[in-house]
């Protein structure tokens, strides 16, 4: 079903203003957007009212700036005067009040993990919270540590060994000329969108995605290695080799030097997003508006995008880094586009509506061939499983929202031969020779299209769109009695 936009689209709560999952969002006064916010911070004022000084905080003087004008926040060890700040939160300023004086960490990484609240909010730094001194003599032994090469376990590592999961562990082997990296995930339900590699620099890189959390082998490698590496899983057993290829052919005493956060078991809301920079290989029109980008991942990166996840795009825009939530499609969708002779999943595709007034699809449609943007792991709570013993598949779009389907269509339409493909389109502001369906979401719609090959047949219904089109949608398939297992809505 689509739903093309009416000419205020997006509508003030619309998902193209998303800055966060699924909170609610204030409509914002005149001039206080995100780039009036930009520009207030290149304007050279004083926005902490400490003419630049930075300071150490104290956690009883921190909460002594509890009040909307003298508000601080501190956000993982760092301390920011949000004051300034609190009329341009599209969450509002009551959601900003929650973590007034006090650390917001954990409120901030519930909604806004992925944003990037040091370059937003660098003009608002006061200092970084003062360090107990009980805390400072245990953070020297842990440096100490670190520096005579043992790894420290950190407090993370040992709650999630007691409670987490079963403990993931690495080891490693070489021949003459390769070494090899085994991640024994002691899970069964591991595949090649699991594990996400980059070789950057010094920094090696493993990301392993396991259930809610992530494991991470970080080194600095001892020896230098080919750019080019290759991934395999052993699903029966849960195991991911990386295969590296030596530089030169000599035997490696270490693997390398752990760097932060090796070898732990992070909960992913914890975690700060991951981003390598792609290329910019090719654009394409798809219609006045909407264009197709093919970004190129860097060699030395592994990393697919799993069906129905999302990955946030970051540039520099006059100098604060935005980043943006997109769903990557398939390249197929072109049938003039021509894929350049690169090996496969190097490639990720994105369909992107250009709004001229916008804030990042301009600037992101101003890159040339050869360019790079930023992009982050991927993110979303999809899982294929959903697909097990499917009978009936409905999708719901409207507008950008037809990009989580892309995949899903293709996956559906391969790998459960018994679907059947129908498609209607609805206009909700058609031109006068349209003579197909017109209007908004409605009961009469859903219930016209929404029908059960079966009485009891297994269904899911997914549903993406503009966020007044996806809550109104969800409430009319509750209203139709999809459970909510049965239906699947696409947000940050
Ligand atoms: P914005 O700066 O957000 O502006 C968009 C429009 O709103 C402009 O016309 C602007 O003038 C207007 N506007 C902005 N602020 C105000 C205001 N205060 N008052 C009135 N009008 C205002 N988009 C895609 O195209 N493809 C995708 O694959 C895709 N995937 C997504 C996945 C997820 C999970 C989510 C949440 C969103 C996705 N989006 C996708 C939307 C995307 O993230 C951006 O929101 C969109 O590209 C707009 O970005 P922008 O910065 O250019 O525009």
């Amino acid at each position: 079903m689509l739903n093309v936009p009416s000419q205020s689209f997006p509508a003030p709560r619309s998902q193209q203003r998303v800055a966060s999952g699924g909170r609610s969002k204030v409509p914002l006064k005149q001039g206080r957007s995100l780039m009036d916010w930009i520009r207030l911070t290149k304007s050279g004022k004083d926005l902490t009212g400490l003419k630049g000084r930075l300071i150490e905080v104290t956690e009883e003087e921190l909460k002594k700036h509890n009040k909307k004008d003298d508000c601080w926040i501190c956000i993982r060890g760092f301390v920011y005067n949000v004051s300034p700040y609190m009329e341009y939160h599209p969450g509002g300023e009551d959601e900003l009040m929650r973590a007034a004086g006090s650390d917001g960490t954990e409120l901030f990484d519930q909604v806004h993990r992925w944003v990037n609240y040091e370059s937003m909010l660098k003009e608002c730094l006061v200092g970084r919270m003062a360090i107990k001194p009980a805390v400072l003599k245990d953070y020297r032994e842990e440096e100490k540590k670190v520096l005579n090469g043992m790894l420290p376990k950190s407090q993370v590592t040992d709650t999630l060994a007691k409670e987490g999961p079963s403990y993931p562990s690495y080891d490693w082997f070489q021949t003459d000329s390769l070494v090899t990296i085994a991640i024994y995930t002691k899970q069964k339900d591991i595949n090649l969108d699991s594990i996400i590699v980059d070789h950057q620099n010094d920094s090696f890189r493993a990301e392993t995605i396991i259930k809610d959390c992530l494991y991470l082998i970080h080194i600095g490698l001892s020896h230098e290695v080919q750019e080019d590496f290759s991934v395999r899983v052993v699903e029966s057993v849960g195991k991911i080799e990386i295969v590296l290829q030596k530089k030169e052919n000599t035997s490696w005493d270490f693997l390398g030097h752990p760097l932060k956060n090796h070898n732990s078991l992070i909960p992913r809301k914890d975690t700060g997003l991951y981003y390598r920079k792609c290329q910019l290989i090719s654009k394409e029109d798809v219609t006045h508006d909407t264009r197709l980008f093919c970004l190129m991942l860097p060699p030395s990166t592994h990393l697919q995008v799993p069906i129905g996840q999302h990955v946030y795009l970051k540039l520099p825009i006059t100098g604060t880094e935005i980043v943006k939530p997109y769903t990557p499609v398939s390249g197929s969708l072109l049938s003039e586009f021509k894929e350049p002779v690169l090996p496969n999943n190097k490639y990720i595709y994105f369909l992107i509506k250009i709004y001229p007034t916008g804030l990042f699809t301009p600037e992101l449609d101003r890159l040339q061939i050869g360019d790079f943007v930023s992009v982050s792991s991927p993110e979303g709570n999809f899982k294929i499983s959903k697909f097990q013993e499917l009978e009936d598949l409905f999708l719901l779009a409207a507008g950008t929202g037809f990009t989580p389907m892309v995949k899903i269509l293709n996956y559906a339409l391969t790998d459960i031969p018994s679907l059947r493909l129908d498609v209607e389109f609805v206009l909700s502001a058609p031109i006068s020779e349209w003579n197909g369906k017109q209007g908004h979401i409605s009961p009469a719609l859903l219930s016209e299209f929404l029908k059960r090959n079966l009485d009891k047949s297994k269904v899911l219904v997914c549903i993406c769109g503009p966020v007044p089109f996806t809550e109104q949608g969800v409430r009319l398939l509750h209203d139709l009695n999809f459970s909510k297992n049965e239906i699947h809505s696409f947000t940050a």
